[in-house]
């Protein structure tokens, strides 16, 4: 029996990861149907790549305006989605945008650490609040037991950087403390977010997309973007209740926290 054809929403979709997976998605490797792709300016020169792949596959991809630290912008993107997917809900939610700023404890300053919560915890705690009937709707109609990407899930892109275990290894490597702060917010808001949403049978999990060659991530990284991606798409496939509230590698295996 053929796939059913899901409904899916990335944020920072205009670069990057969040541009290579639109790219994938699109080119089949997940059997999408409406697939919303949001970034902060979708008139503006950085999102040309995505808006031409639009153009392409214009019945697929719906580009959106979404700021994920301005809480007007995110209702109204929740709006303009509902009105697209109505009962049938939003299967999947991928919390992809993210900022990094390199900086030491003592280089850091209180607005390198405000920004960073703004956008990588407050950004996605926000998307997930205001996206929730979606998602509700999503698990309702699809019928299927148990929990999956193709029912109801919210995967957030997350770092080995916010992992506590691993901070006396890493940090003489890159030290990017209010990343590393917000980060590991992230797995605790993921953490949260599944206790008190078990019974919506709304999966959540965290995917570490490797060290990628992105803006981000830099030329050093050990990986290109259509790597992790492809990594990361088939983790996200394959997610079912056991993996709700996992912390994975774009190779499926478990991090510690
Ligand atoms: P990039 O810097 O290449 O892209 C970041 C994306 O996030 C851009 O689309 C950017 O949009 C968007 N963004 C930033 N702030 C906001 C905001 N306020 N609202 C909406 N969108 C925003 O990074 P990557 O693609 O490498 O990273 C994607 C995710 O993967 C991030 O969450 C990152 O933390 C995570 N990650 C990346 C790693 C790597 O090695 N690359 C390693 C571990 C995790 P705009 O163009 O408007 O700035």
């Amino acid at each position: 029996m053929a796939a059913q054809a899901v409904s899916v929403l990335i944020t920072g979709a205009n670069r990057g990861l969040g541009l290579e997976m639109v790219k994938q998605m699109v080119e089949g490797s997940f059997t999408v149907g409406k697939l919303f792709a949001c970034c902060r300016e979708p008139g503006g020169p950085g999102a040309e790549a995505l808006q031409t792949l639009a153009k392409k596959h214009p019945d697929v991809i719906v580009v959106v305006r979404l700021d994920v630290t301005d809480l007007c912008s995110i209702k109204h993107c929740a709006q303009q989605v509902g009105s697209v997917v109505g009962t049938g809900g939003l299967n999947l939610l991928i919390n992809n945008a993210g900022m990094l700023v390199k900086a030491t404890l003592q280089e850091t300053s209180s607005e390198d650490m405000q920004n960073s919560f703004s956008t990588n915890v407050i950004g996605p705690m926000n998307v997930i609040k205001e996206f929730l009937p979606h998602l509700r709707a999503a698990a309702k109609a699809s019928g299927m037991p148990g929990m999956s990407s193709r029912k109801a899930a919210v995967v957030s892109i997350a770092s080995f950087l916010g992992s506590m275990e691993n901070v006396k290894q890493s940090y003489v490597l890159f030290s990017a403390v209010s990343y590393r702060v917000s980060k590991a917010g992230l797995n605790m808001l993921t953490l949260c977010a599944k206790e008190e949403l078990k019974t919506d049978e709304i999966l959540f999990s965290l995917i570490y997309p490797g060290w990628v060659r992105t803006d981000m991530g830099g030329e050093e990284g050990e990986i290109d973007a259509p790597e992790s991606v492809k990594g990361m798409l088939s983790v996200m496939a394959s997610l079912t209740e056991e993996q709700n509230g996992a912390f994975l590698t774009y190779q499926g295996s478990t991090l510690p926290w």
